[in-house]
């Protein structure tokens, strides 16, 4: 056998989602990529012990550090994504913080979109600062001219959501790339709310981009996972990070020059960060992410198709104040879900309710098909009340800019029949008014 798919990068999507990264001659001829639930792996002779922590030769040590399972998923989601190298971490907080830390230090600042992940503006507002590092927030997501009064000297990256959560709006990511490369920074995007499948934010300029694997990547809602890609080719050594100049003294010679200048940003945050904050993906939910990416195209067809019908159902009925969905005709990211998500605009919509709190509360009593809880991208339909959730605690006017009102529901549609869908909140929404 000479022909190889695991690493043929012109086929299809589809069919490197089940195939791209895994050569079952290298593991017994398994079919399945094989969890190797192990710490540690038999070093050898002392020779290789010490090539391998030098990172001279690849290869396993200690689970910390790799395992086999996780590489294969690293690899696959490189080649759906179209970077140079990936990295698995244990929940996307986990890739998130230590993306952030990777990039900056203290006295350093990261420019940030409002409409971000609970999670990602704790770190950048309350978290980081006590460590000399400082989110800085863009006044308004839609405006450049507010991107670039958020940059400064000491600014290091431009942090995004390609779809912001709850109110699905996206960034125009050509745009904030060009920015941010005219100011020597990189563009990191977190693209958990529309895939690889659905959108790849290197072939609009981006450099960074993040999952919370635990959503669409897993696919069931049974596994939490992160996960960091690098596009390859930004210029961390143009004088503005000099953490990276130490670090590429220090192993340009063991990694090798020009592996080590398209895999910068991941070797560092491998050899810095997950060896020694400890954030590791086990090999046991590796597999399970694996096993998820293997039906992602298929997945996302479904949910998008569900989503648009739901929007078109919900934008008409009578106790509905708005929909939040790029995919009607009259969101004002209509333009913008055409250029960048032509596959179709994710599947994660809110509505506000002409009811009011008591109309929420209401819905959420009387939803049966929909799960009442704070998840999303499970293959099951979800629904949650995020200014109690999701965003609970947050200032109001923070809420707001967000899209969070306290007649706000967001909903995650999954892959049911859509009629069931639709039947479910329409009794749910009808049953609004008989309340008391
Ligand atoms: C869920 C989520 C995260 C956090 O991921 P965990 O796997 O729960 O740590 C980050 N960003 C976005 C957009 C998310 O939806």
């Amino acid at each position: 056998m000479s022909y190889e798919a695991y690493a043929d990068e012109t086929l299809g999507f589809t069919t490197r989602q089940l195939h791209a990264g895994y050569n079952p001659a290298e593991h017994y001829r398994s079919k399945a990529v094989p969890i190797y639930q192990t710490v540690a792996f038999e070093l050898g002779d002392f020779d290789r012990c010490s090539r391998l922590f030098g990172f001279e030769e690849e290869g396993h040590s200690y689970v910390r550090y790799s395992n086999p399972t996780t590489s294969v998923l690293e690899k696959r989601l490189t080649s759906l994504e179209g970077g140079s190298e990936a990295l698995g971490l244990g929940s996307g907080m986990a890739a998130i913080s230590n993306v952030f830390l990777n990039v900056a230090r203290e006295g350093d600042e990261i420019a940030a979109v409002p409409t971000l992940y609970g999670g990602a503006i704790t770190l950048l507002k309350k978290i980081l600062p006590e460590y000399g590092i400082s989110g800085r927030f863009v006044e308004k997501a839609d405006d450049i001219a507010s991107y670039k009064s958020a940059i400064n000297e000491r600014t290091k990256a431009i942090f995004v959501e390609s779809l912001g959560n709850p109110g699905m709006n996206i960034i125009d990511l050509e745009a904030i790339a060009e920015l941010a490369h005219e100011h020597g920074i990189p563009l990191i995007v977190d693209n958990t709310f529309a895939t690889p499948y659905l959108l790849r934010p290197f072939e609009h300029g981006a450099d960074i981009v993040i999952y919370s694997g635990t959503k669409y990547l897993a696919g069931h809602g049974t596994t939490i996972a992160g996960m960091v890609v690098e596009k390859g080719g930004f210029p961390w050594l143009n004088g503005k990070f000099p953490q990276f100049e130490s670090f590429y003294e220090e192993y340009a010679e063991k990694i090798g020059r020009d592996s080590l200048d398209r895999t910068m940003f991941v070797k560092r945050l491998k050899i810095r960060f997950l060896t020694d904050l400890g954030a590791h993906l086990s090999p046991t939910s590796a597999f399970y992410i694996l096993q998820g990416i293997e039906t992602l195209s298929l997945r996302m067809e479904r949910h998008v198709e569900n989503a648009q019908k739901i929007a078109e159902f919900l934008a008409d009925h009578p106790q509905v104040l708005s929909v939040s969905y790029p995919g009607l005709p009259d969101s004002p990211y209509h333009a913008l879900a055409e250029k960048y998500l032509p596959k179709g605009a994710g599947a994660i919509l809110s509505i506000r309710l002409k009811g009011g709190l008591e109309a929420a509360k209401t819905v959420l009593r009387n939803v049966r098909i929909f799960d009442f809880l704070a998840n999303v991208g499970d293959a099951k339909s979800l629904i949650v009340h995020p200014a109690t959730s999701t965003h609970f605690g947050q200032l109001k006017e923070d809420q707001e800019k967000a899209g969070v009102y306290e007649d706000t529901l967001r909903l995650s549609i999954g892959i049911e029949d859509v009629e069931d869908l639709i039947g479910d909140l329409k009794q749910a929404l009808d049953s609004i008014g008989n309340v008391g």
